[in-house]
């Protein structure tokens, strides 16, 4: 189960429709633009794509083989949207989850946790979102279920301090990876965005390395929205990656090309379902077979 089918259903079915069996024209290239659009490929990405599948199809007569011209091309974007990163780190390797509130951060935390100890690899979770009760109450549930230790304080504790102790015990445990979770209040931006800077610096001041990771959490079913919440994060943060879920529910699964493209950062997650096993590292090539057969 690749998670994809209904975007795989929508894009694939109507990419058929336009071309198995037909002449292709200047129009079929725009109806076809328009398909990746409605996607979520985003402009620009969609008209790049439609301008390389033309120039890979010159010769092309019929509608089978531009359809084969435009997944080539496809794969060669999603190629483009991977970065195979190994964990470099030899102490703690610290991972940072930001995002607004509801866009799955919790769930992918638990999930990344979940992975991170299939691979053999010790795991922390520290609980940054202090601003949330339930956040935290949330992140225990994890803890337990994916039996990684969680270190939280009282509500409305700082979350830089929060970080830090967690940090600390993670270096003295031993632990190979560090997740840590964040506010994602987005009523009141700019105190976020200070209050992350303040977790970059204490972590910094630690482990000048670290965070080693910063990804972003975005919902894909969010559409253009998803758009000035790259921009606003990645301006406080630098980010370093995207983690994007709830694929499974939207038919725009383009989305993942597009704000990788857009931003130049790469996909590291994509989630894909509610369950424990449904985040994956992003695999283009398996992405792109999931996205048209
Ligand atoms: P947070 O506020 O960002 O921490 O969001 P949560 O982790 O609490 O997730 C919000 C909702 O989205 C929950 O109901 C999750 O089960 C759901 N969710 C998270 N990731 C996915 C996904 O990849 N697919 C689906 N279908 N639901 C998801």
């Amino acid at each position: 189960k690749s998670g994809l089918s209904k975007t795989r259903e929508q894009l694939s079915k109507q990419v058929d429709a336009l071309l198995t069996g037909s002449r292709v024209d200047a129009e079929t290239y725009e109806e076809l633009e328009d398909l990746l659009i409605m996607a979520d490929f985003g402009v620009e990405t969609a008209q790049a794509i439609i301008q390389q599948t033309r120039e890979r199809s010159k010769k092309a007569e019929d509608g089978d083989q531009v359809r084969d011209a435009l997944k080539a091309v496809i794969r060669d974007h999603l190629q483009s949207c991977q970065s195979p990163r190994e964990l470099t780190a030899p102490g703690p390797h610290v991972i940072l989850i930001v995002g607004v509130n509801g866009v799955g951060k919790t769930t992918t935390i638990g999930k990344l946790a979940a992975y991170h100890k299939q691979q053999g690899r010790s795991v922390m979770l520290a609980a940054g979102d202090t601003f949330r009760a339930a956040a935290v109450e949330q992140l225990k549930l994890w803890g337990e279920r994916v039996d990684a230790p969680v270190i939280a304080q009282g509500q409305d504790a700082d979350s830089a301090s929060v970080i830090h102790d967690a940090y600390e015990s993670a270096r003295a445990r031993g632990v190979d990876v560090l997740i840590a979770d964040t506010a994602g209040r987005l009523h009141t931006k700019s105190n976020l965005m200070e209050e992350l800077k303040k977790i970059r610096r204490v972590l910094g001041k630690l482990d000048a390395s670290a965070p080693h990771d910063v990804w972003l959490v975005l919902d894909a079913t969010t559409g253009q929205n998803a758009i000035s919440q790259v921009q606003t994060f990645h301006d406080a943060m630098t980010l370093t990656g995207l983690a994007i879920t709830k694929l499974d529910g939207t038919a725009k699964g383009g989305v993942v090309v597009g704000l990788s493209e857009r931003f130049g950062l790469p996909v590291r997650y994509v989630g894909v379902g509610e369950g424990v096993d449904d985040l994956r590292p992003f695999d283009a090539a398996e992405f792109a077979d999931a996205l048209f057969d």
